[in-house]
């Protein structure tokens, strides 16, 4: 993986947002910070699905947002192929935006229910003249072929399909202005569980086929092992673990890692029944007033009180393999 090219560097990113704070009572608004992503580094590698994980509200959606400039940064850089495109300005931002594009987890919501699929895919193009009108038309077509709809389905309207056929339009549009890098937020989460495998192994194919690279956004770790090379696993807003895929689902080294590894339901049922599975107690704390030390302090069956001063280093403890947490770093 070391030889491969790298697409995207992460580098101490942060995404903060102010919040109201909602306990105060007096007459002037008072707020408080939201640490959305706090200090994350991590590469994405040219052609690769990166996945991430974690609990809801670990902030693996707002950092996929931050990475393709959806949301401003706070703070840190992201390096698209060598430039960071962290600070540019909407106008700077403009040639890079064709590379980079998101598929959304509600395909319910995320296209719009008075244009039809043409329309859609069109708007997606880039808004340039190399393209003629005849040309745009038939992009939609080879765009819909690609994702297993066929001519007849361009003058639809969203209504007028399954979830399924739905997320398909929403990775056409994707794919309208020929990306490099695309961020899969959750894309299979809303859809019946018969149809989530045929969106996964359509995503694999676009993959294969066009030579793109994804982060891939979702809770469901199966899925997430199945389509991704490396995994990263976040826990309120800071990556604890990164390794490939199958290192970290067969050798999970974080605390918080064990344990969501170990609530991966297994299909053999002895094997499930006398599988040791650990419980982590309590709720994600608020990122808006996290615990000293490691975040995971208060929830982990291995803290000690080191452990809720010192905020562990993300510190590379075997190839490629990366671990936030005192149990690694030589001096517990
Ligand atoms: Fe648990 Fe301490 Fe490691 Fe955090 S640093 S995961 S609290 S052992």
């Amino acid at each position: 993986m070391s030889e491969k090219k790298k697409l995207v560097e992460i580098r101490h990113l942060k995404k903060y947002f102010k919040v109201n704070d909602a306990s105060y009572k007096g007459l002037r608004r008072r707020t408080n910070t939201l640490k959305a992503v706090d200090d994350v580094s991590f590469d994405i590698y040219e052609g690769e699905t990166f996945g991430l994980v974690g609990e809801s509200g670990c902030g693996k959606t707002t950092l996929g947002r931050t990475v393709i400039r959806l949301y401003d940064p706070t703070d840190g850089e992201i390096i698209f192929e060598g430039t960071d495109i962290s600070k540019l300005t909407s106008k700077e931002l403009s040639t890079y935006r064709k590379d980079m594009h998101m598929i959304f987890q509600d395909p319910y919501a995320s296209l719009d229910p008075r244009m039809t699929v043409s329309e859609i895919i069109m708007e997606a193009m880039p808004n340039d003249d190399s393209l003629s009108t005849e040309d745009r038309r038939q992009r939609v077509l080879e765009l819909l072929d690609l994702v297993g709809l066929n001519s007849d389905h361009a003058t639809r309207y969203p209504h007028e399909f399954s979830g399924g056929q739905r997320q398909r339009v929403g990775v056409a549009r994707s794919l309208a202005a020929n990306p490099k890098f695309i961020v899969c937020d959750e894309p299979i989460s809303a859809l019946d569980v018969s149809i989530q495998a045929q969106v996964v192994n359509l995503l694999k194919d676009l993959q294969h086929k066009l030579g793109l690279t994804y982060l891939f956004i979702a809770h469901d770790l199966s899925m997430v092992q199945y389509i991704s090379d490396r995994v990263g696993v976040m826990y309120l807003g800071k990556m604890v673990e990164l390794a490939d895929s199958d290192t970290l689902y067969a050798h999970p080294m974080h605390p918080y890692t064990q344990a969501l590894m170990s609530a991966i339901p297994v299909p053999d049922p002895d094997m499930e029944r006398s599988k040791r599975r650990i419980i982590v107690e309590g709720e994600v704390p608020s990122p808006i007033n996290p615990p000293s030390g490691c975040a995971f302090h208060n929830r982990c069956p291995r803290a000690t009180e080191k452990c809720s001063q010192v905020i562990p280093e993300f510190k590379e403890i075997d190839d490629g393999h990366f671990v936030a947490c005192h149990l690694f770093s030589g001096n517990y």
